[in-house]
């Protein structure tokens, strides 16, 4: 086996590819970017090498540098993790070329798929069902209209360098045709540096239902089934799990089946993906139909360990070093249920824009770690919780890399079981200093829907209603909890110094004691009364009821108004952040005299929400604009982003051109409301 190895990669899948290799005896090196010189997978190889600045091009991207950083240290073999140089041929190439290894397949079977119009074609010829759809190399706008047309509406149009769910445009009628193609171009020559694109139909009621593949360098092909991706949001997956629910045994195999005739057909070898979209007909009738293959390791992976009791990792190095694929088909099981929540520092209620910051607390819930068992056999009792993280508490997500913080993977015998595990475990992740998507996370596992397996790619949308701008606590059970911590944290500075006692006048008898807060930005009053016999009575609104609490090991246990619920407070200045079982939520206790003299509101400023490119305007100097119009795109952390007019006013001057870097903060345009 490789006796060193280099990981050019970052945040959680360098952390994970290093654990296997740890457990293998094999030594890790990792490379970084200034960004990232305090970062977890730093620490987690045994020697690191810095690569050059912290956008991606000089660093992640830089293989020379990566080249000659495994080459200084001895590394035999490079493993690419996803993302950055996992799909680039020429990368794949450099390593050979340098007497290294790439952990990946072959650069021939990496061009192969590296184009969606292109794989399609040899797709084609190989017997794997398609989407229909135009996928030539014809360009000619009247054709493509001409295709959508033969095709039949709705269609997609895809840029057929496409990934990572960028440049893709749904269209529903011949009319908005042109629009549509000239956008997905316009991306796609930003993206990816090739306008070339392809249509399809839009399928109805899509599954995203893909197979994992593995290949050897003496021909032989598994397939390690499926995982059912269905559940996105801008074509980004949310929510995976394994097997796939519904999917008779006949159909797991026919997919199997055409996705190792994929592998075949490009001389695959290694951990690869084949991605199909399946088609839910009325009566339950299901289609599929390829759509792409990924060429590396796939972020959802852990389901498919879980379900399998195989370290997939461990399998890519094994072949990378030549040998053959440990087990046959036919000894391949599934065992139980799996599901994986992609945890990321966003903002689910302002269309998932991504957010920045320093990670106060990350509290992971109890799990077992990935593992064997105590002979090194492959477990297949898998852990039921297994957290994949690539931050811990105090590191900052930046702008320069996606937002994945984490992934929270979970296996239960049934699906049932799993999904209540997952629910369980979102509600121990509490992280404080940047916005995530846990809460969500736990709105969309719970939503009817998903409860059901009643999925598809529209799951979100249709669910909208319980998804977003949802309140699980509520203020009286948030202010109970405010007001326990704070009586808490006062009874802990008492005991620290018996001086400060602020609550001498409560001596006095029955006394009151008024709360300000601030809750789902309206602001909100609250009671205390101590009475004689030292009990508490507190009054939100129109709730009034006993209140009593006590620290334990799990959180504040906290009896309020006949309720009953264990809360984790954390406060950041005057801020307090409470995590239970029944939700997460944010309640704010104002001091009046710090916030006395204040009061200033939107002055018609529009800033970038985070550092990123400008890449267009769609108003001019002069123009009116009314409340909610788009007014700018920005692209950042790999998205979109549209900035919207906060209400009604004229355009005065716009402070940056199409093409642009700014900063965090800076001024995009000056509007006058
Ligand atoms: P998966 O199918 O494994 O879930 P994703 O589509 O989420 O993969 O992408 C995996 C990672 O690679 C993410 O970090 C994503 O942002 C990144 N990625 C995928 N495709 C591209 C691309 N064409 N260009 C840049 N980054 C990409
Ligand atoms: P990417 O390379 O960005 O991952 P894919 O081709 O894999 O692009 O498509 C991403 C997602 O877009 C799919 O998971 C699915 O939700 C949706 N999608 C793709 N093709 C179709 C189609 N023909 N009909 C409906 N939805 C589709
Ligand atoms: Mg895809």
């Amino acid at each position: 086996m490789f006796k060193k190895i280099l990981i050019a990669n970052r945040g959680e899948i360098a952390c994970r590819v290093a654990s296997t290799a740890k457990r293998m005896g094999i030594r890790t090196v990792a490379v970084y970017s200034d960004a990232d010189a305090q970062a977890l997978h730093v620490g987690a190889c045994d020697e690191a090498l810095h690569i050059g600045g912290s956008a991606p091009k000089d660093s992640y991207l830089r293989w020379d540098r990566i080249i000659e950083a495994a080459k200084a240290t001895g590394a035999q073999a490079i493993h690419p993790g996803y993302g950055f140089l996992s799909e680039n041929e020429e990368f794949a190439q450099a390593c050979a070329d340098a007497g290294l290894v790439f952990i990946g397949p072959p650069p021939s079977a990496i061009q192969a798929m590296g184009l969606k119009a292109e794989s399609k074609q040899l797709m084609e010829k190989a017997g794997v069902p398609l989407v229909p759809g135009y996928h030539g190399s014809n360009q000619d706008k009247v054709l493509l209209a001409a295709e959508a047309e033969r095709i039949g509406y709705p269609v997609l149009i895809k840029a057929s360098a496409g990934g990572g769910g960028k440049g893709m445009r749904a269209v529903d009628k011949a009319a908005d045709f042109d629009a549509a193609l000239a956008s997905c171009k316009r991306e796609a020559i930003n993206s990816f540096g090739d306008d070339a694109v392809l249509v399809e139909k839009y399928v109805q009621r899509p599954r995203h239902i893909e197979i994992q593949v593995f290949g050897d360098t003496h021909g032989n092909y598994v397939y390690l089934f499926e995982r059912d991706c269905s559940v996105q949001r801008r074509h980004q997956k949310v929510l995976e799990e394994a097997p796939a629910p519904g999917l008779t045994e006949a159909m797991r195999r026919q997919m199997g089946g055409a996705a190792v005739a994929a592998a075949r057909a490009v001389k695959y070898v290694g951990a690869g993906t084949v991605e199909f979209i399946v088609e839910q007909r009325e009566g339950g009738e299901m289609n599929f139909f390829f759509m792409e293959m990924n060429t590396r390791l796939q972020v959802e992976h852990p389901v498919t360990e879980a379900i399998t009791g195989l370290d997939l990792v461990e399998w890519q190095l094994l072949v990378a070093f030549g040998e053959p694929l440990p087990l046959k088909q036919e000894e391949l099981k599934i065992n139980g249920h799996a599901i994986e929540a992609r945890i990321c520092a966003e903002t689910p209620d302002n269309n998932f824009l991504p957010a920045t910051g320093r990670l106060y607390v990350a509290r992971w819930p109890r799990h077992v770690a990935f593992r064997r068992n105590a002979d090194g056999e492959p477990f297949h009792d898998a852990a039921p919780v297994r957290i994949d993280a690539g931050f811990g508490e105090g590191d900052a997500i930046s702008p320069y890399y996606d937002s994945m913080i984490a992934k929270l993977i979970v296996h239960g015998s049934t699906r049932e079981q799993a999904l209540a595990r997952l629910d369980e475990a979102l509600a121990q992740t509490h992280i404080v200093g940047v916005a995530t998507n846990v809460q969500f996370l736990r709105y969309v596992v719970r939503s009817p829907s998903f409860e059901k397996a009643n999925l598809d790619t529209a799951l979100i949308p249709r669910e909208q209603a319980v998804l977003f701008n949802q309140e699980p606590l509520g203020l009286p059970l948030a202010a109970a909890a405010a007001v326990a911590q704070a009586l808490l944290h006062e009874k802990a500075e008492e005991a620290a110094d018996p001086f400060s006692r602020r609550d001498g006048w409560r001596s006095h008898g029955l006394n009151v004691r008024p709360f300000q807060f601030e809750f789902g930005g309206e602001p909100a009053r609250a009671e205390l009364t101590y009475l004689h016999d030292g009990a508490l009575t507190l009054t939100v609104g129109n709730v009034s009821g006993a209140l009593s609490f006590k620290p334990t090991a799990q959180g504040i246990d906290i009896d309020y108004a006949g309720q009953r619920f264990v809360a984790t407070v954390y406060a950041t200045g005057e801020h307090d952040h409470v995590f239970s079982a029944r939700g997460a939520t944010q309640i704010l206790a104002i001091d009046l005299l710090a916030h006395a003299g204040e009061g200033e509101v939107d002055t018609g400023r529009l800033t970038a929400p985070m550092p990123g490119k400008v890449v267009s305007f769609a108003v001019q100097a002069g123009d009116k604009v009314t409340k909610g119009q788009a007014l700018a795109v920005m692209e950042a952390m790999k998205m979109e982003h549209t900035i919207a007019a906060p209400a009604d006013g004229v355009v005065a001057e716009l402070m940056y051109g199409p093409g642009d870097q700014v900063a965090e903060g800076a001024e995009l345009l000056k509007l006058m409301i």
